[in-house]
């Protein structure tokens, strides 16, 4: 029978029915949504013999819902994803001068989604612009609430500009600008550690090898050099027992992972250039961002980079396509609906249904190596045969 899915001390608790709500997307999100549904519906039915299945519910959000009930991102929406505490979303059109950032960041901060979730791996036949995208197979937990992108910020010129500038001149001598712009960069310890918190535990039950805390430490002392030591004390204080400091082992962690640091701008060229040497990933807001888009693009790019933003603590999760609407493509059954179908995939395994995750992935992998592959990968695999996106999901569906 359908039902919800709880959350109790033991973890999510799934249904062999849960109800699971969706936002299908803008632009070219119906196109991709309606393929990646049969996807995950065969990959269920397959891995469970029919034994299990997943009960869609639509909800709104975006420019459909605009145009339907008026309000780009409705309360029925966002009390769906409270109660039914797992989703997943297309990609939405962010409204231009209408009050809201971004609809996206306004889910994450209402339902308080602190990590995000992005595993980067390749899979084999992928086009890739570097010589060993195999290199690479990294998960990054990127902070979601806080750092520059919590939105703190006031115009050049504007009154409270100014009497912010006057009160930082008054109390604390500091000269800046009159013609200056500012914003507030909050990184807090609550913040910081259940995020690196996350990414530890994580590691810890996937027997991954190492955590790098990525920052700008050096340079931001007190915000991104805070969340260097904080994530230090973490392991020392909350799990010596499983991880060791790269200072506290010489570099030799035994079976325990190994916690690591690194500057991030010499992280990005370490992503490129030694990617083999990095396994977790754990870092800020605004690094994260960058990270995640610099090390989607070695492995293929954003048609096939998915994500998830999840509160490990209150159980809620919204999957997600990482890329935008490709509004020039919709309604053309031609993009790649790669994103939202790894998302998916994340989302599955995130309800504990690996064998279902399992076929989506044989499904992916098996269309690639036979080059049946949407335009954005055609363009650059010889020999390749091009389809649309709806033929690609039975591609999927065929190979599972
Ligand atoms: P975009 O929609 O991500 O598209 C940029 C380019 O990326 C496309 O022209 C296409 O490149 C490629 N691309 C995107 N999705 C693809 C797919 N599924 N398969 C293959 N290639 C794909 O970025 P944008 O044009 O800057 O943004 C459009 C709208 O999306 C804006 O309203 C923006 O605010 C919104 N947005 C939403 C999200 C979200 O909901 N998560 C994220 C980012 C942006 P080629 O033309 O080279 O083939």
């Amino acid at each position: 029978m359908a039902d919800i899915i709880t959350k109790t001390d033991q973890g999510l608790q799934v249904p062999d029915e849960p109800v699971i709500p969706f936002i299908e997307g803008d632009g070219t999100g119906p196109d991709i949504w309606a393929a990646s549904v049969r996807v995950f519906d065969a990959a269920v039915d397959k891995a469970y013999d029919g034994g299990k299945r997943i009960v869609w519910k639509e909800v709104l959000a975006g420019q459909k819902a605009y145009d339907e009930v008026g309000d780009w991102l409705p309360e029925d929406t966002v009390e769906a994803f409270r109660s039914h505490l797992v989703g997943i979303k297309g990609p939405l059109t962010t409204p231009v001068g209408e009050g809201i950032r971004s609809l996206n960041v306004a889910l994450r901060q209402i339902l308080d989604l602190y990590v995000c979730l992005r595993p980067v791996r390749w899979f084999t036949g992928v086009p890739s612009p570097v010589r060993h995208p195999e290199h690479v197979d990294m998960i990054i937990f990127r902070e979601n609430t806080e750092d520059v992108y919590a939105g703190k910020e006031l115009m050049a010129g504007s009154e409270e500009a100014k009497r912010l500038l006057e009160f930082l001149r008054d109390a604390y001598g500091w000269d800046i600008r009159a013609d200056s712009g500012l914003g507030i960069k909050p990184v807090s310890e609550t913040g910081s550690k259940r995020l690196i918190r996350a990414a530890l535990q994580l590691a810890v039950d996937q027997h991954r090898r190492s955590v790098t805390l990525v920052h700008k430490g050096n340079i931001m002392k007190y915000t991104e050099g805070a969340f260097r030591r904080w994530g230090y004390d973490l392991v020392r204080d909350e799990f010596a027992d499983k991880a060791v400091s790269w200072e506290d082992c010489g570099g030799d962690p035994g079976d325990k992972v190994l916690v690591q640091d690194v500057i991030a701008d010499a992280m990005l060229q370490q992503v490129l250039t030694r990617a083999q040497e990095y396994d977790v990933i754990a870092t800020m807001n605004l690094n994260g961002d960058y990270i995640s888009d610099a090390l989607a693009a070695q492995i293929g790019g954003i048609g096939i980079a998915p994500g998830g933003n999840i509160n490990y603590e209150s159980g809620h999760s919204i999957f997600e396509a990482t890329h935008g609407t490709a509004p020039k493509y919709a309604g053309q059954d031609k993009v790649n609906p790669g994103s939202v179908i790894l998302s998916g995939e994340m989302m599955l395994r995130r309800m504990g249904w690996d064998e279902a995750a399992d076929r989506v992935v044989t499904g992916l992998e098996a269309a690639i190596a036979d080059k049946i592959v949407t335009y954005d990968f055609a363009r650059q695999t010889e020999g390749a045969t091009q389809v649309k996106t709806s033929e690609f999901a039975d591609a999927m569906i065929e190979r599972m």
